[in-house]
């Protein structure tokens, strides 16, 4: 599975509509301070479902919307897209390419899509789950994790090789025919 673009419309200083295609190999993201590049780690975040606006670096999660500037109107909604691409089959769903999509207005309505079809966020939690890469998955490490990871409590170190090797969703799944 790779990621192979990134559509940001409307999210923080994303004004407008940009897509960032990552090929294979190592990409760098470079700028000056206040430039973006860390709003597009946001933006990465915020698609997979992160629900923490702080998490974000915001105070409420509207403040992820482009908020206008000196001499352009602020915008009504936040849209980002991940495009992945599914050749190996990792993800167990029956596409090459899978699009995830969140959006989020002003007044609060928001939507995700799986490959442009309205879904539940518990539709893309379940699709990423064990693959790494959703919002509790490791595929982003911020600033600070490593030491978080080397400092935490045996238990908690417990549920990021869970995560990792794959097993959360089994347990999740055992969880969840338990209270049936
Ligand atoms: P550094 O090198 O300092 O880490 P950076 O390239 O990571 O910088 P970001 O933190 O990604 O920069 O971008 C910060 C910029 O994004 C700020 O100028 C801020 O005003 C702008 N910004 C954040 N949220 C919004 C928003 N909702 N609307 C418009 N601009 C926003
Ligand atoms: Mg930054």
């Amino acid at each position: 599975m790779q990621l192979k673009s990134v559509e940001i419309k409307g999210f923080k200083s994303f004004a407008d509509k940009v897509d960032l295609d990552f090929t294979h190999g190592i990409t760098a993201i470079v700028g000056p301070n206040g430039s973006g590049k860390s709003n597009i780690v946001d933006a990465i975040r915020w698609v997979l479902g992160e629900q923490s606006a702080k998490t974000l670096r915001g105070a409420k999660m509207e403040d992820v919307i482009f908020a206008g500037t000196e001499n352009r109107k602020q915008l009504n909604y936040a849209e980002v897209s991940l495009i992945l691409d599914n050749g190996d089959g990792l993800l167990p769903i029956e596409y090459n390419e899978v699009k995830i999509t969140r959006r989020l207005y002003r007044s609060g309505e928001s939507e995700y899509m799986l490959n442009n079809s309205i879904c539940r966020l518990k539709d893309i939690y379940e699709l990423l789950m064990d693959t790494g890469i959703g919002v509790d998955g490791y595929s982003i490490i911020g600033q600070g994790k490593v030491e978080e990871i080397l400092s935490s409590k045996a238990e908690d170190r417990r549920s990021i090789f869970e995560e990792a090797t794959g097993i959360t969703k089994f347990k999740s799944r055992k969880i969840e025919a338990e209270k049936k």
